[in-house]
């Protein structure tokens, strides 16, 4: 036996086999080219992978053989070059006119000056190569559905992927609450072929019940799923068929079948049927796996859809409901204010008309009535405010105003209803500031109003203004019952009100900090508060002094 300088001796065993039928008997395809480029030589594994008869290849020029005659020409330039070629991919002619995938590795032989033979090993990749385009399928799959809210779209565009390079027909039921399989999808790759077939589902609903002998049925109830890589008569027999069906089964002329649930989190939301109508296509173990990994991608997928397409209408349910409420607070509101403002005019005459009269409590009793009149007055234009700012309408007349004198202004107003709470001023002088004078005056009001309200036990209320980098703050601060840790991130939202803990209830609707907050954002400041229950809080806003 002759070994070429370097390779080692390899014993025994192989002496006891001729290096020809070593060769000859390789599972790897082996050929080699003389100089003119014709097969010189080819073994067995090389003939049968092709499909070739030895006299039908051997004495042929390679490249009659491959698919790219100039991809051909230039591994052939390379090799002649490098002297090998390693690994190289290319495309070959079979004998029925397929083509297979291979991957060729060649080195050639020469006598030192001139090549006199290529020794080459082909490797059938066709495996390797549709575990790729599988793996591709399933990542652009993936992509799709991950990239649209508009399933069905996605479905369209995953199933072109699909025909016909893994499968000629598609069928994708999902699982119903009324127990039957909902059609979501069927495509074909000869859609006037599937006529007949979607004819025949809409005749012949599939229920998931007593229907056991349907394959889908089976599968959506068991969540096992079913590969037949062989369409035989007896499967087609056997299987609960009837002869409709039967029919369009051989029509479309179906080799293969798979079966596979869609689940999400254990639980069968679906099916989708995968057939194979080409011979030399039938399903495997590997497409099956294929299959599987597909279906869970698109059960979370229609999954993921099916939760967004709830929250979207839960959304939209509340939205309504809001819009409603909204409405109906527009039109108490304006409904209650022209009754109310009579009802105060006329308070207001009573009071006078009985002071003149001298009727002893009447004019005391009437002063507790224009109070009650002004509290459902101030609850009146709080719900008008806040229907005008959800509409954008709250309008802001901006001027040059002294702070310092709106606020003394304010208090003393306040001071003049509330004999329980002392007011007090601790003011630091300020440059006149820009702002709605009024509006700036409703939110001190308002933090004043809450700081008497919510410090039953009556006390000092401080009034505070500092100045300085061209900002005003001010702060009232109170030793009242102060706001639960829990409350305080809710306090400045719509109609939030503390649930009350304690004996005391409070009279209000959550609205005044709400606008309060949308007053001082108008005016591009900071409204922010410190409390700690029992205590007491302090509440303070900050603008600058000329926005
Ligand atoms: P309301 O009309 O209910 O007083 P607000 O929007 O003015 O509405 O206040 C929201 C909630 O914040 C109140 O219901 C109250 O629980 C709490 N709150 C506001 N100011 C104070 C304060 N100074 N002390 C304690 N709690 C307060």
């Amino acid at each position: 036996m002759y070994l070429e300088a370097g390779l080692a001796d390899p014993g025994n065993s192989f002496k006891s086999e001729s290096l020809q039928s070593f060769i000859e008997n390789s599972p790897v395809g082996i050929h080699s080219v003389n100089e003119e480029g014709i097969i010189a030589f080819a073994n067995k594994a090389e003939l049968n992978l092709l499909g070739y008869a030895e006299q039908e290849y051997v004495g042929q020029p390679l490249k009659k053989f491959f698919h790219d005659p100039v991809f051909f020409d230039e591994l052939y330039s390379r090799l002649r070059k490098e002297g090998f070629l390693k690994n190289e991919q290319a495309k070959m002619i079979c004998r029925d006119g397929s083509l297979k995938e291979v991957m060729i590795s060649c080195n050639y032989h020469s006598d030192g000056k001139k090549l006199i033979h290529s020794r080459c090993f082909t490797r059938d990749i066709t495996e390797i190569k549709r575990s790729e385009k599988l793996l591709v399928l399933l990542n652009r799959a993936g992509e799709e559905l991950a990239g649209t809210r508009n399933t069905d779209e996605a479905l369209s565009k995953i199933i072109k992927f699909l025909i016909p390079s893994f499968t000629d027909w598609v069928v994708i039921n999902e699982l119903g609450m009324d127990g039957k399989a909902h059609l979501l999808k069927m495509a074909h790759s000869d859609p006037e072929r599937m006529k007949l077939a979607e004819e025949y589902r809409k005749k012949n609903p599939i229920k998931v019940d007593n229907n056991d002998k349907n394959l889908v049925a089976y599968v959506l109830k068991t969540g096992n799923p079913q590969l037949i890589p062989e369409v035989t008569e007896k499967i087609l027999n056997d299987g609960g068929i009837d002869h409709e069906y039967k029919r369009i089964l051989k029509d479309l002329a179906v080799r293969s079948v798979m079966i596979v649930p869609m689940k999400v989190k254990q639980t069968v939301t679906g099916v989708v049927s995968f057939f194979s109508c080409n011979p030399n296509n039938t399903y495997d173990e590997k497409d099956f796996n294929f299959a599987k990994d597909f279906c869970n991608r698109i059960a979370v997928a229609l999954d993921n859809a099916r939760l967004y397409e709830e929250v979207r209408r839960d959304i939209e349910q509340k939205t309504e409901a809001n819009n409603k409420k909204d409405e109906f607070i527009s039109i108490a509101s304006h409904e209650l204010k022209t009754p109310v403002t009579s009802l105060k005019a006329y308070t207001q005459i009573l009071q006078s008309t009985f002071a003149d009269e001298k009727i002893p409590g009447a004019a005391e009793m009437l002063a507790k009535m224009d109070r009650q009149i002004d509290k459902l007055t101030l609850l009146i234009v709080e719900m008008l405010d806040v229907t005008k700012i959800d509409k954008g309408e709250l309008i802001y007349d901006d001027e040059k105003f002294d702070f310092n004198e709106m606020v003394k202004e304010v208090a003393e107003e306040m001071q003049r209803i509330t004999k329980s709470h002392q007011i007090v001023l601790n003011l630091r002088d300020c440059d006149p500031i820009n702002g709605d004078r009024n509006r700036i005056g409703q939110v001190l009001v308002n933090f004043i109003s809450n700081a008497i309200k919510y410090s039953p036990g009556g006390d000092k209320i401080i009034i505070s203004t500092s100045c300085a980098d061209n900002k005003v703050k001010l702060s009232v601060t109170d030793e009242g019952i102060g706001i639960p840790d829990e409350d305080q991130p809710g306090i400045f939202k719509r109609f939030f009100r503390v649930s009350a803990k304690n004996s005391y209830t409070f009279p209000g609707m959550g609205l005044g900090l709400y606008i309060s907050s949308e007053i001082i954002k108008r005016h591009h400041g900071r409204i922010f508060f410190e409390s700690k229950e029992g205590e007491g809080s302090v509440f303070s806003f900050e603008i600058d002094s000329n926005v």
